[in-house]
């Protein structure tokens, strides 16, 4: 049960006990006025106290008037206000315990008790500080710039200068992904990273330090601190809490990210224009971290940075984190554990919401993030990676689940309800346990293409126009049946001209080689050509009768308007058809082709023009090495496909990341089903089809061990 400093053990009792005390406030106690939601409260902080508290009118009121030689209940009765003595006693007991307000006996303040000292925050690998100091001098100096920075028309360049970096970074956004590719694992950049992102902060934190100035506040502590091995400045921005004006308070939360979005700008800027290698380098970095680690880290209200505060003091819910920790364990101490606890909490219905999304989504952000950078340490050296991932989850985890299980625990065994606990924490753990346990099944839905083999397409060997179809489409034929015919005038008579040319020179040399016979050789060789040139022109004219390379059901697409067309060279004009004597290609990314070479998948293929008709593949084959270039264009962006291709290659083909071919091979019996069903008789199926693949089924917990073995072994190696 709560003791507080009063040494009262019962919520009942504190009344009794507190309304006869004489009490009085500290010296030095910074108090400010604040609306949120319309809802006036009081924002209240000890003198040198770095926690902030906030108490309603009624306690304001209260605490106004109090002046160590009249008792709380007179106040009551004097100012003849109305006010619930439970909570009036609860706030002031806690006033008294965080050091805001203390007891007076025989009209002697009692004599100040030593503070408690703040419990020394648990060492973090991750961040920790370095030294502090005091930057109001600092500030003092560079606060002429407020004037410059904090106006309409710095505001208006700024929104310029972000718009024409959003504009760059579209414009460029291949080159930059590239250039990030490139550079990233060089240890070069990486030093360039470690020198500028220092820098980059330090004008973020002057930023802050400069809003609180202008906002009327002083930062009194700033420091250094080391975050992940890279040191980060920081200030004490909190004074700016005390700002009436919501503008004001969320001007301070946003300067920093403000001043490094800009800085970003300037940096792609640079990167864009620049010809020496070392700006470019710079002016990248820049543009990076001051637009992605602000994006990621700052910007983002889930974790407790810039974006935080901002968003609290937008949504006009103070506090957000801490209380949405005591909320939540308010309701699983009450509603779920049927336990009573006292209301450590005060919320309006309209914060309820949010105090109730915010803490497990900024848990699970916080791990995220925390398992990402293990991740990316674990590149560089294994076991710090791995130390940091197990003490995030630690920390993060399973301390704070245990130290709830505990207070749960003894609270239960104090009120006797012991039962429940173990009930609803049964409950909880079958919860977890199906979750983690129960298999389930995933599959994975992707385009392929048909290949049709080279044999089945129908192709002109010389142009002209069609005369006859002597198959219609539709009909089976066997190799080597004709097909259709062209007819091409010009082409015959180029060849009788050929042949009446070769005659005379046969005749002019059968006459040389009595009278002349010098000229014999020169004759030869001009026949010989001559030959040669009538054979080619044999050749196309053989080739003006179309015949079948394979048997097969003979398909041309509008087939009743073939004849009197006229066919290019090496136009493909139909297929004949071998249902089954085809195969799917299909591409998926590296990491679904690894899932789907692991675990024993079923394919199914379904074609997009007979969508009643599903196939299951017989043979799923992997194409060993990833692949550059799409099998064919519709897969691809360019052409309404799923996977990004290059728009800059002019092939529209080249993929923008390497990916992992599959070649599915249908069943020959499903030949004769789907013919039987009359759906492939005249058509060949379109060029795309989906194909379903259908993995084992396995459960999350499986899926985690698997994932963690393989990411230790990758590493390992
Ligand atoms: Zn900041």
């Amino acid at each position: 049960m709560n003791q507080n400093a009063l040494g009262l053990a019962t919520v009942d009792g504190l009344w009794q006990q507190l309304k006869n005390a004489q009490l009085v406030c500290v010296p030095g106690i910074k108090c400010t006025h604040r609306t949120d939601g319309g809802a006036s409260w009081w924002l209240i902080q000890a003198p040198g106290a770095e926690n902030q508290y906030r108490i309603d009118d009624l306690t304001h009121a209260v605490l106004q008037r109090l002046n160590g030689r009249i008792s709380l209940e007179k106040i009551c009765l004097n100012e003849q206000l109305t006010v619930s003595e439970h909570e009036l006693a609860e706030q002031f007991s806690r006033l008294i315990e965080i050091g805001i307000v203390r007891p007076v006996s025989n009209g002697i303040a009692a004599p100040e008790e030593p503070q408690p000292r703040p419990a020394k925050r648990s060492f973090n690998p991750t961040g920790f500080v370095f030294f502090t100091f005091n930057p109001d001098p600092l500030l003092r100096k560079l606060s002429p710039l407020c004037r410059l920075l904090f106006n309409p028309l710095f505001a208006v360049i700024w929104c310029v200068m972000i718009g024409l970096g959003v504009f760059l970074w579209l414009d460029h956004h291949t080159e930059l992904s590239a250039y990030l590719t490139m550079r990233a694992a060089d240890p070069l950049y990486i030093f360039w990273f470690w020198a500028v992102y220092p820098i980059l902060k330090a004008v973020h934190e002057v930023a802050h330090g400069l809003a609180v100035w202008q906002g009327g506040g002083r930062v009194r502590k700033a420091g250094l601190m080391l975050l992940v091995f890279i040191p980060v400045p920081f200030v004490d921005a909190s004074d700016s809490s005390h700002f009436s004006s919501k503008r004001q308070r969320m001007l301070v939360a946003a300067a920093g990210m403000m001043a490094e979005m800009l800085l970003a700008a300037v940096g792609l800027l640079v990167w864009c224009m620049s010809e020496q290698a070392i700006l470019q380098e710079i002016g990248f970095i820049v543009a990076v971290t001051g637009s992605i680690s602000t994006v990621l880290f700052n910007a983002n209200p889930l974790l407790r940075f810039d974006g935080y505060y901002l968003f609290s003091d937008w949504i006009e819910v103070p506090n957000l984190a801490s209380r949405a920790q005591l909320l939540l364990r308010y309701i699983l101490f009450t509603r779920v554990f049927g336990l009573q606890v006292e209301k450590s909490i005060d919320y309006q219905p309209r914060e309820m919401k949010w105090l109730l999304l915010y803490g497990p989504a900024a848990l699970c952000y916080r791990l995220f993030i925390i398992m990402v950078i293990a991740a990316l340490v674990s590149d560089y050296l294994l076991w710090l990676g791995v130390c940091i991932a197990v003490w995030a989850l630690w920390v993060q985890l399973f301390k704070p689940l245990g130290c709830f299980a505990y207070d749960l625990w003894q609270t239960a065994r104090h009120q006797r309800r012991v039962q429940r606990v173990v009930y609803a924490m049964l409950v909880a753990f079958m919860l977890v346990m199906g979750i983690l346990f129960i298999p389930f099944q995933m599959t994975l839905i992707a385009k392929g293409v048909i290949v049709l083999p080279e044999r089945s397409q129908l192709r002109s060997i010389t142009e002209g126009t069609v005369t006859q179809l002597h198959v219609p489409s539709g009909r089976h034929i066997n190799q080597g049946d004709l097909v259709l015919a062209l007819r091409n005038p010009d082409l015959l008579a180029q060849r009788d001209k050929l042949r009446a040319e070769l005659k005379i020179k046969e005749n002019i040399r059968h006459s040389a080689l009595l009278g002349e016979p010098q000229r014999a050789p020169l004759l030869l060789e001009q026949i010989a050509s001559l030959q040669k040139e009538l054979d080619h022109v044999n050749d196309k004219v053989a080739g003006l009768a179309i015949h079948a390379s394979q048997s097969g059901v003979l398909v041309i697409d509008r087939w009743q308007d073939f004849e009197g067309r006229y066919v290019n060279k090496g136009e493909l004009l139909g297929f004949v058809y071998q249902p089954g004597a085809f195969e799917v290609q299909v591409v998926v990314s590296v990491a679904q082709a690894e899932r789907l070479k692991r675990e024993g998948v079923t394919a199914q293929v379904r074609f997009a023009s007979y969508p009643d008709h599903t196939i299951t593949v017989k043979n799923i084959r992997a194409v060993p090495q990833a692949i550059h270039y799409l099998p064919d264009a519709v897969l691809g962006s360019a052409y309404g496909g799923d996977l990004l291709v290059d728009m800059t290659d002019d092939s529209k083909v080249k993929m923008i990341h390497p990916m992992i071919q599959f070649n599915l091979e249908l069943p020959i019996d499903s030949a004769d089903e789907l013919l039987a069903d009359d759906a492939f008789d005249n058509r060949v199926p379109a060029k795309t089809v989906l194909i379903k693949f259908n993995h084992s089924p396995h459960s999350f917990a499986g899926e985690l061990v698997y994932r963690l073995r393989e990411f230790l072994f990758e590493k390992m190696l």
